[in-house]
């Protein structure tokens, strides 16, 4: 599949012969679950491509999704700056890494401050489902189904105007109105986005290869 630079010798194990292992979704960076591979987990999951630890309640090798289907399919491996932890950047299926249904393991919050979650990636995607399932499941009074209902040319418009208003907001040196221009922008770009059934996924491929 992919040739490792490290081999299991290079690690530096537990007391128990273990490495943990951390492993992330290598798109948005959400931290899923922590595991634990043994060497035969390890060479397992670099031949074929899929996460596999090692089960210390079962005390038997585990190729994770094998029975739920959730798989993880590999696309890094790294090890920490001392040896003795892997990162692993996995494609999950399904969206759910936790035998309990959830997405990730760690959902049992200890502590937390006041924060309003940011990931960029994650807002655009939310934003853009709820106005395609706007367009799916019209909803009363909605200006987004008032766009919608009015058509490819008003949406256009609403573009234009809104672009230019980027524009003009820009000369302010006080950057409140230029952010609410833009935000107003992306909105609309986004229904036009959803009017033209094109995902951020094909916006971001295409950025990204430039
Ligand atoms: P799976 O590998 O997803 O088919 O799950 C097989 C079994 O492994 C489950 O019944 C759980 O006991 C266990 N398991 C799966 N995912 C996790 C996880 N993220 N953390 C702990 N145990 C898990
Ligand atoms: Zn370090
Ligand atoms: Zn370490
Ligand atoms: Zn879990």
């Amino acid at each position: 599949n992919f040739e490792p630079k490290l081999a299991w010798s290079d690690l530096k194990v537990n007391a128990d012969g273990l490495v943990p292992v951390i492993a992330q979704d290598y798109q948005t960076g959400e931290v899923l679950m922590l595991a634990y591979m043994n060497e035969e987990a390890f060479n397992t999951t670099i031949r074929i491509g899929k996460m596999t630890y090692y089960s210390r309640s079962r005390q038997e090798l585990w190729i994770k999704g094998l029975t739920s289907g959730h798989t993880q399919y590999v696309k890094s491996l790294t090890a920490d700056c001392d040896y003795d932890t892997i990162l692993a950047k996995v494609s999950q299926v399904g969206g759910i890494a936790c035998h309990t249904g959830a997405p990730s393991c760690f959902f049992n919050e200890i502590i937390k401050k006041e924060y309003t979650e940011r990931n960029p990636l994650k807002v655009f995607e939310s934003v853009y489902q709820v106005i395609a399932d706007r367009r799916e499941h019209p909803k009363e009074g909605s200006y987004t189904n008032y766009l919608f209902d009015k058509g490819i040319d008003k949406i256009l418009k609403k573009v234009g105007e809104e672009a230019t208003e980027i524009v003009i907001a820009a000369k302010n040196p006080d950057n409140e109105e230029v952010k609410y221009e833009m935000s107003d922008f992306l909105y609309h770009m986004m229904v036009l986005m959803v009017e033209k059934g094109l995902t951020w996924e094909d916006i971001t491929r295409e950025l990204s290869q430039r």
